[in-house]
């Protein structure tokens, strides 16, 4: 195994996390499968992550209610704005709440930051079972590099991506705006597992969702980038993203 993923994993268990490893996205998929009853309704926070897995799909053909309410046509169009929220709201009344996460650090505590803040709430005393997916390349050192990451990385290239108009969209750089489109309100950040909420934590041995070290080579970055273009949208420049 990786030793920047066995470190990270150790960590995380120290912290009361129940932490694995998945080889690839397809092991993952399974490992997530095997512990998700069938009939147990479950909850979306937004991730290209989990979208990359492929889970969503699966889970509906097997018969589970998924409450997403981030699907291209609930986020797209202005006429399904309230069922849009509904969902986020009651997705965090699931049986079991899926997400992605900006940053997993090498001792052992999860980073993420939202503009809503339905994903940080979902994995906060919501749904008794919380399962977390990242990639490999969502490790970093510590929080101190996991909120740096958010702001130099994550938050310019998602507002970029999204239409956001924002100054990281324009310029790749963070000035603590106050823009209304700001997609960075809220951060979380979990040191130990919540007690009442049993948290997993699935670490994936390949590059998965948004975020890299910009030391990184380009081709490596580049990649990434693309992987989590092809699995989210965009909104066309007439079109203000939604508020
Ligand atoms: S505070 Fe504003 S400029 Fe900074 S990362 Fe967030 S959205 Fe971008």
């Amino acid at each position: 195994m990786d030793e920047t993923i066995a470190t990270a994993v150790a960590a995380l268990n120290r912290n009361w996390f129940d932490a694995h490893v998945a080889e690839t996205r397809e092991e993952a998929r399974r490992w997530l499968l095997d512990r998700i009853p069938p009939p147990a309704i479950v909850g979306a926070g937004d991730s290209g992550t989990v979208r990359q897995i492929g889970l969503w799909e699966v889970l509906a053909q097997r018969g589970n209610t998924v409450l997403n309410a981030f699907t291209q046509e609930l986020t797209m169009d202005p006429a399904h704005r309230e069922d849009m929220v509904r969902t986020m709201r009651q997705a965090l009344n699931s049986d079991v709440f899926i997400t992605g996460v900006n940053a997993v650090t090498s001792d052992g505590k999860l980073v993420a930051t939202d503009r809503v803040g339905n994903r940080l709430a979902g994995m906060l005393f919501g749904a008794p079972r919380v399962l977390v997916v990242a990639g490999r390349n969502k490790i970093v050192p510590n929080v101190e590099d996991a909120l740096a990451r958010i702001k130099e990385v994550v938050a310019p290239a998602h507002a970029g991506w999204k239409g956001r108009k924002t100054p990281c969209a324009a310029t790749g750089q963070c000035n603590d705006c106050s823009s209304r489109d700001r997609i960075c309100g809220a951060t979380l950040i979990i040191e130990k597992r919540p007690h009442l909420t049993s948290m997993s934590v699935l670490l994936v041995a390949e590059d998965l969702g948004l975020g890299w070290d910009p030391a990184w080579p380009a081709e490596r970055i580049e990649s990434i980038r693309r992987a989590y273009q092809q699995v989210t949208w965009s909104f066309p420049s007439h079109q203000s993203a939604p508020r």
